[in-house]
């Protein structure tokens, strides 16, 4: 008996073909958010420009842009999910290997990590707010 235990493919299959369409509507999102980039107008006139229509753009831009991001990072998300489906890896933590909760998965499809290695990595990830001053061990010289 194999221990790696897979997803049947009449499970992948539908995830496969959610995911491809999750992919194609985060594709044309994306080339509207640039389309509504004020810096993308082609038109856009940099000299004599009001202030307020000014900030207004660099607003807009800021906007898109992090929207644009945001929509990267699911892209990438699910690349990185239907390539592991490709290979018969999805559902396995990338820390630890183990397979991910299905309650999980059923939740948030592209997961990466199981519950245990995600509350680790968030953990580590938290910026420390303070640095604790390391305490002499005694002023020996
Ligand atoms: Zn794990």
């Amino acid at each position: 008996m194999k221990s790696i235990i897979q997803f049947p493919a009449k499970l992948l299959t539908p995830l496969r073909e959610y995911l491809q369409h999750q992919q194609m509507k985060l594709m044309k999102s994306k080339s509207e958010l640039k389309r509504e980039d004020p810096f993308a107008d082609s038109l856009r006139v940099d000299d004599n420009a009001d202030i307020g229509k000014e900030a207004a753009e660099q607003f807009g831009h800021q906007r898109s842009e992090a929207l644009r991001l945001e929509v990267d990072k699911m892209l990438i998300n699910i690349r990185k999910t239907l390539t592991k489906i490709k290979i018969g890896k999805y559902g396995l933590c990338e820390k630890c290997g183990y397979l991910i909760d299905t309650d999980r998965l059923a939740i948030n499809p592209t997961a990466e990590m199981c519950m245990n290695c995600q509350k680790k990595a968030a953990t580590v990830r938290r910026p420390a707010t303070k640095i604790k001053p390391k305490k002499p061990s005694g002023q020996k010289l």
